[in-house]
């Protein structure tokens, strides 16, 4: 237990926030009223909403955490300068002693480093193994002329499981793939720390170190994606035995030196913009290096500005702290842990980006057809003023065929962004899910009437099959005669 949770003296262990708030964004609650027409508005599509008229962004972790005062500070004393910058020599320094790695390109996202490691490393035709993939992932390595191949265990879409390492990787299905299509043929194996789309699932060192093994045998390469390491790094020290006495850097450098290309996203990792390359191997730099001023910027900044180098490189220190990296997982414990005790369909064991609530079960009269995940999203908004992000039918885009594709799982994300709620905010949400629960009877489907062919999910417009909003609405009215 780390000391960012502490024992009420009912006995409960209560996570405390381990930072006070001296900056604020004032939040709106629109009457249920309103908000019932700000979401059909927007399509019945939480991509769609006004952030004005949301109460509490559930939607991402990306780009949305806040910054410590020391960021921003950092911000203001950035070297501003095209090339040789000292806020990129600082950038570095903090690299290589974090990451344990010799070399180090700047880029102005994380789907820019995947587009540059792709471009290099991929071959056409090539498969590219990894434990679960990203949306940004798989384009871009297939945008190079590859393909992915998950290998999951069986027990990460479980949606009921207290499995640790949801996000370990199959080392026999690892195995038989490089058997199958030929070492050859594997450009390299990807891990992705803290799985994002399984909802921010944690691997094992000890599971890396297969996998390590396994590439080893073969010759293989591994790219490590690091987006979500923070989150990854507290639950391997909290639920790896060899690992918890062991200081956070230990613990980063025991996963990254395991790597021979590490890349992140900064709008996960270091609560700002930008993000990176980072490798031991003169070789592996050189093959992608030239492609940073070509695609991204000079070598010293990537396509960032200064201001965010500056930040970047403090909010990197900052994952070092054991009270920073707990602060989102034993939220997202909070609230999950309240969830399932009431009964409420939920994934567990909580991960470390949010809670899912599993809309097959939620709402079982509604078809994964009328997509139940995004009507539980309009619900959801619609008697909270919450917004978060379907995860199901309505993501996955129509087959060749023009056939609508049911999705696997059919999940509703409530994302929780690093230090931005407080905790009375997380049992708001708690309680509206709990009401909602209790009255999803009312809650029906919805039909796309504007359906664009790909990713609809972003802009694709919906409305409601039935009127069922209207009866959600007027019971919403009956239970809280004055609330909002
Ligand atoms: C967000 C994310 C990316 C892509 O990063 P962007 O900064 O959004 O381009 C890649 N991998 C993982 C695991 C992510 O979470």
């Amino acid at each position: 237990m780390s000391n960012s949770s502490v024992q009420f003296a009912s006995g409960e262990f209560v996570p405390l926030e381990m930072h006070k708030v001296r900056v604020v964004q004032k939040l709106n609650l629109l009457p249920v009223e309103e908000r019932v027409k700000s979401i059909e508005g927007a399509g019945c599509n939480t991509f769609l909403l006004q952030n004005k008229d949301v109460f509490l962004d559930m939607l991402t972790d990306s780009g949305t955490n806040a910054m410590s005062d020391q960021q921003v500070a950092a911000m203001s004393v950035a070297d501003d300068a095209y090339a040789g910058s000292a806020s990129y020599e600082k950038l570095y320094n903090t690299i290589v002693d974090i990451l344990g790695t010799e070399y180090f390109l700047p880029v102005h996202q994380g789907r820019a480093a995947e587009h540059i490691i792709s471009q290099a490393f991929v071959t056409k035709d090539g498969v590219v193994p990894m434990n679960f993939h990203f949306t940004t992932t798989k384009a871009h390595i297939e945008y190079a002329g590859g393909s992915i191949d998950e290998l999951f265990t069986d027990e990460a879409l479980k949606i009921k499981s207290n499995h640790p390492f949801k996000g370990n990787m199959d080392i026999d299905k690892l195995k038989a793939k490089i058997a199958t299509v030929g070492k050859e043929n594997v450009p390299y194996v990807r891990m992705e720390a803290g799985t994002n789309l399984i909802g921010g699932q944690p691997f094992s060192i000890a599971n890396m170190r297969e996998v390590r093994e396994v590439c080893d045998t073969n010759d293989l390469l591994i790219v490590l994606d690091i987006s979500l390491i923070a989150e990854n790094i507290y639950f391997i020290k909290t639920r790896e035995e060899e690992f918890k006495d062991a200081d956070i850097k230990t613990i980063i450098r025991a996963m990254c030196d395991l790597a021979d290309v590490i890349y992140f996203s900064g709008r996960k990792v270091s609560c700002t913009r930008g993000g990176g390359i980072a490798t031991k191997s003169k070789e592996h730099y050189l093959r992608m290096r030239d492609m940073v001023p070509l695609f991204e910027g000079f070598l010293t900044y990537g396509g960032m500005s200064v201001r965010e180098i500056e930040a970047m490189a403090v909010g990197l220190q900052e994952i070092l702290d054991m009270n920073m990296i707990s602060q989102s997982p034993q939220f997202i414990k909070y609230l999950v842990d309240d969830l399932d005790a009431a009964g409420i369909p939920v994934v567990t064991p909580a991960g470390g980006l949010g809670a899912h609530l599993d809309a097959k079960q939620f709402l079982p009269h509604v078809p994964q057809l009328e997509y139940s995940a995004g009507a539980l999203a309009v619900a959801l908004y619609i008697i909270s003023g919450i917004r978060g992000m379907e995860r199901g039918t309505i993501s996955m885009d129509r087959d060749a065929d023009g056939n609508d594709v049911a999705s696997e799982v059919e999940l509703l994300r409530l994302a929780m962004p690093r230090r931005v709620f407080t905790l009375s905010q997380v049992k708001y949400v708690a309680d509206r899910v709990k009401w909602l629960y209790k009255n999803r009877d009312l809650v029906g489907g919805l039909e796309f009437y504007d359906e664009p062919k790909v990713l609809r999910f972003f802009v694709g417009r919906l409305k409601p099959n039935s009127d069922w909003t209207e009866k959600l609405v007027a019971k919403f009215r009956e239970d809280f005669p004055e609330g909002l």
